[in-house]
Formats: structure tokens, sequence, C-alpha cells
């Protein structure tokens, strides 16, 4: 599966290798609306790739290329460096938004993980509370033991952790209830156009997913959410944060910081 299309793989790892130290990833932000008190309480950053050639690459087109070539310990490092860069900004502006990061299965292998993202805190002085650090259901099934450790590591410094794309790998809510993590982001395939006719079994799936997640004291957060129908009937479901196109897509910071 060609990543760019024109370019052979060689030369997009040095291509990336080069992007990362001269700067050309980007963090695009995504709001998350509380449903409870309708404010926005949190964002999620989202890496983009300002190549100079192919304009801004997504990050599905890149994240598996960083993942093979090595260089995710790196790349993570810099997104959770330059969303706490923006954190402390905003905070300084009075703004207290929680920012989420989204890791991947090579950062939960490394050892010194936990450590490295506490360093980043320290260095931007935003408090832990106020970073979610993102791990999809799949990843961490792929390695429970191994996740488990490097997630109780996280939670010890007081970061937020949430188990994302949830639903997507067929778990059962109970399996994961082994990890003491805060929050669940339902997979957007169980969120898209919820509110539309036939859906009646994305919709028994999400409420159940909603009570039981509750019943263990975690948030859940709908991303996906497309259209304001769909915003009510998760808001009357109980869902606790609601994420998607509908209230906004993914901007520049500044963007961001204009419209709170
Ligand atoms: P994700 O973490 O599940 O992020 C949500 C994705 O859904 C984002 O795509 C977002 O733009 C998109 N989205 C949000 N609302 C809607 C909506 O209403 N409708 C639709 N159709 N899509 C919506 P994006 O930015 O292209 O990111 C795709 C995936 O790339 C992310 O999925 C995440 O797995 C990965 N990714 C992004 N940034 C990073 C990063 O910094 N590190 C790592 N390891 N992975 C990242
Ligand atoms: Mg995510
Ligand atoms: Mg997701």
């Amino acid at each position: 599966d060609p990543v760019l299309d024109d370019d052979d793989q060689w030369s997009l790892v040095e291509d990336l290798r080069r992007g990362l130290e001269e700067g050309q990833l980007v963090l695009h932000y995504q709001p998350q609306l509380n449903l409870q008190n309708d404010q926005i309480v949190a964002v999620e950053a989202l890496v983009r790739w300002s190549h100079p050639k192919h304009g801004l690459v997504p990050p599905l087109k890149f994240i598996p290329l960083a993942e093979e070539a090595g260089l995710m310990g790196r790349l993570t490092e810099w997104v959770i460096d330059e969303a706490l860069r923006q954190s402390a900004i905003w905070l300084e502006q009075g703004n207290e938004v929680s920012v989420s990061v989204n890791i991947s299965a090579s950062n939960l292998l490394s050892s010194g993980f936990a450590g490295v993202v506490d360093e980043l805190l320290r260095r931007h002085g935003v408090p832990a509370r106020l970073l979610v650090l993102e791990i999809t259901e799949t990843t961490v099934i792929s390695d429970f033991d191994g996740s488990k450790i490097v997630i109780d590591d996280l939670l010890a410094l007081g970061i937020e952790v949430s188990i994302d794309d949830f639903g997507a790998g067929f778990t059962s809510l109970a399996h994961l209830s082994g990890l003491s993590v805060r929050e669940l982001k339902l997979d957007r395939v169980f969120i898209t156009g919820l509110a539309a006719g036939g859906r009646e079994r994305d919709l028994q799936l999400v409420r159940s997913t909603v009570e039981l997640a509750h019943a263990l004291g975690l948030r859940v957060v709908a991303e996906g959410i497309e259209d304001g129908p769909t915003l009510a009937l998760l808001s009357t479901l109980g869902c606790d944060l609601a994420q998607g196109y509908f209230i906004s897509r993914p901007t520049p910071a500044a963007a961001c910081s204009h419209r709170s």
C-alpha cells in the first residue's frame, strides 16, 4: 500500500526524518464539548505533515511509515512537547482545557516513556491532569500486560489515559476494567449518523456501553458527530463529551483560541 503515490518509501522515510528535524509537523486541535454544561473543556491534538511538495499530509498516510522506520518515539515526543507548549499558552490566557494526544504501540513498548512525558509536563509547567493520552483498544489488546504496566506508570503521574476507537476491537468492557483508565472514546463507526433510521443495533450498543462505562466510573466521549440530531441523541444517552465535524473540524491553535 503506497503511502504517497509518486515517491518511493525510502525517500519518504528520509523526507519524514528531515521533516521532523526541520519542524514540518503541525498540530491541529479538535474541540470536545461537555454535554452537561455546553462548554469546550478539552481538545484533541491531531498531527499533520506540512510536506514541501505534497502539501498537508494526513496522519494515516505517514504514522504507519514512522512506525516502520522507528521514528514513532521522536514523533510522539514532538507531538506531546508541542501540545503542552500550546496548553501552557492557553492556561496563561485563563483557558483551562485538557489536551488529548494519541500514542502508539511502540511508545508503550519503550521503557522510559512515562518518564519522558513527566519531564515534558515539568518543562512546560502544565499540570498532569490536563494531559490525556489516547491508546486505541486494538493496541491495548495486542499487548495487554505490557500496556497495563505503562498505563499504570502514567496514571501514577496523574496523567489521564483514554481508550480510543473503543468497540471496533470487539473487546468486552469487563476485560478492560482491569485497567484504571478514566475515559472511553466510542469508535466513530457507531456514532456517525446514529440518529438516522435503521441504526437500532448501534443505538443499543452505545446505550449499554455508556451505562457500563459509567458503572465502572469512566467518562464517555462520542467522536464522529456530524449532525445535530446525533448530538442531541448522544446527550440523551448520557454521553459526557462530544467531538465531531458538527461541533468543529480540527483547526490550527490560533483558530481555536479565537473561538473560545
Ligand atoms: P483518532 O485518534 O480516532 O482521531 C479522530 C479522527 O477522526 C481524526 O482524523 C479527526 O479529524 C476525525 N474526525 C473527527 N470528527 C469527525 C467527524 O465528525 N467525521 C469524520 N468522518 N471524521 C472525524 P485524523 O486527524 O485524520 O487522524 C486520524 C488518525 O490518525 C487518528 O484517529 C489517530 O489514530 C491518528 N493520529 C492523529 N494524530 C496522531 C498523533 O499525533 N500520533 C499518533 N500516534 N496517531 C495520530
Ligand atoms: Mg484519538
Ligand atoms: Mg478515535
